[in-house]
């Protein structure tokens, strides 16, 4: 099966957030299971400079604003998969984000970087790569999502079918709309423009494109396929996703175990596994305990493995819902615990934050910015990690907490939901829970489920029993590979 991903964010070379590492795990996966998967990304610096023995395939000179246009084709590092990249400097070779300027704006001409990305896709489908053509085009998020509109216009020109197409909501509220006008830089059918279409309440709307066109739509937790089919998560786009929902799959992510694996990451102070986290009778994993020592010495915390540490690995948007970690930060003090966060984003946050530390050094500790390795120390270091989102598409670092043997307190929501069983009564009788469950959004539903985290805390055998059930669940991405490759067979057979 010859599948290509049209993304926008590959791990470790360009990553604002889970996109990335999904783009890396899922080709690489699925290459190993034996499908010719290869991705097309858009020539930004990071990936320019990262991808591997770039050749060129095809000129195409001036195109979407861009002057001279060119694909070339090369391979990831690590995973060896094949990339293509679209070396455009007018309109990809901008330093800092891929999406918006040093003040964060959005670039006026996002319209136009992203639409070539889709229509490279569709002319691959075409043959634009004689040696290569895919039988999947699969579109991740909405700067992809012309693709399958591309390929739809291809197939209508031509009378023939060229390839089958997916599209992957990563995150629903990120859908690329642009004002009517753009419609006409964009080289598609005028009949394109149409609720039938990209028009979405009278704008251009790259997602919604990709919706409407892909023979198959998917989202990264079962849980948040069904969500998005109700007005209140689906964004306005809710209607079209309840038409669609025969078309309309929940595949949750894996992780990447030769990235986060506690036994073998080399970022960490000490290593462990799951057999250390012998369960009721044992001690706790001494290399995790390591680490707790360490981070908290790093950090300029007080030294106790007494105090349950928090922490929070975040971009800081109002989607997070840190607001309720700020309001529960006077509990978690009271109580002798300790949190540190690691994050950017929303200026008011990044203050509030900040400002909690100053107050409380022994037991509060913030970093601002986008550091990855630091986010490995964390999550091994941590005992509980926090993630109280107000709607989460899958959610990468719970994930990451099950694996590390520290316990997740998530909003139950979307792939939170589908990921960490709470620790009921019943479910720690069973020995089934891997960790803490809210449903309220709000303060209250937040320091309920703090107040559980810190009881259990308390009873040492049962914490234990909690933190191994966690450490053995089974995230790899060959289940995702493997759901992904049935869903190709159903539309190109
Ligand atoms: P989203 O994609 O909505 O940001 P996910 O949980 O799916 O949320 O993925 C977030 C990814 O970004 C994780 O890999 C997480 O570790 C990483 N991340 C988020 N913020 C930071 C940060 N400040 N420093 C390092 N890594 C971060």
């Amino acid at each position: 099966m010859r599948v290509l991903h049209v993304c926008t964010e590959i791990y470790p070379l360009l990553k604002t957030g889970g996109l990335a590492d999904v783009a890396a795990a899922l080709p690489a996966a699925q290459v190993r299971s034996g499908c010719d998967a290869r991705v097309l990304v858009p020539g930004f610096p990071a990936l320019r400079a990262g991808i591997l023995d770039q050749q060129p395939v095809a000129e195409l000179g001036p195109a979407f604003g861009g002057q001279s246009v060119r694909l070339l084709r090369g391979t990831l590092p690590d995973s060896g998969v094949v990339a293509y990249v679209i070396d455009a400097p007018d309109l990809y070779d901008r330093p800092g984000n891929p999406y918006a300027d040093a003040d964060n704006h959005a670039y006026p001409d996002n319209f136009q970087r992203f639409a070539l990305l889709g229509w490279i896709a569709a002319r691959l489908a075409e043959g634009l790569d004689p040696a290569w053509q895919p039988q999947v085009v699969h579109a991740h998020d909405w700067h992809a999502g012309l693709a399958p509109a591309y390929l739809k216009a291809a197939e209508q020109a031509s009378g023939r079918r060229l390839a089958a197409s997916v599209q992957t909501i990563h995150n629903l509220a990120y859908q690329g709309n642009f004002p009517s006008h753009v419609f006409g830089y964009l080289g598609l059918p005028a009949h394109f423009f149409d609720i039938n279409g990209v028009e979405f309440h009278g704008q251009v709307s790259f997602l919604k494109a990709g919706l409407f066109f892909a023979d198959k739509i998917t989202t990264v937790s079962p849980t948040y396929a069904r969500e998005i089919q109700d007005s209140e998560q689906g964004c306005g786009l809710d209607g079209l996703l309840r038409t669609r929902a025969h078309d309309l799959a929940g595949i949750l992510n894996g992780v990447d175990d030769a990235v986060w694996n506690p036994a073998t990451d080399p970022l960490i102070a000490s290593h462990y596994d799951v057999r250390e986290a012998g369960g009721k009778g044992a001690a706790k994993p001494a290399g995790k305990l390591a680490c707790k020592t360490a981070l908290q010495q790093e950090a300029g915390l007080a030294i106790q493995d007494a105090a349950p540490l928090f922490v929070v690995v975040s971009r800081l948007t109002e989607q997070k819902g840190l607001h309720l970690v700020l309001a529960a930060l006077p509990l978690i003090v009271q109580r002798g615990g300790q949190i540190m966060l690691l994050g950017s984003g929303d200026a008011a946050l990044e203050t509030a934050f900040k400002a909690a530390a100053a107050a409380h050094p022994q037991s509060v500790a913030v970093r601002i910015g986008y550091d990855e390795q630091l986010a490995h120390r964390l999550i091994a270091a941590g005992d509980v990690i926090l993630v109280p989102s107000r709607f989460e598409p899958c959610g990468l670092t719970q994930l990451y907490g099950l694996k590390y043997g520290t316990l997740p307190l998530v909003r139950r929501v979307g792939g939170l939901a589908d990921t960490v069983i709470d620790a009921s009564l019943e479910n720690l009788g069973e020995e089934l829970a891997t960790g803490f469950v809210f449903d309220s959004f709000d303060d209250g539903g937040i320091g309920a489920a703090l107040r559980r985290a810190f009881a259990l805390y308390q009873r040492d055998a049962d914490w234990k029993v909690v933190q191994q059930c966690g450490m053995q669940q089974q995230f790899g991405w060959e289940a995702a590979a493997a759901h992904y490759l049935a869903l190709y067979r159903d539309i190109t057979t």
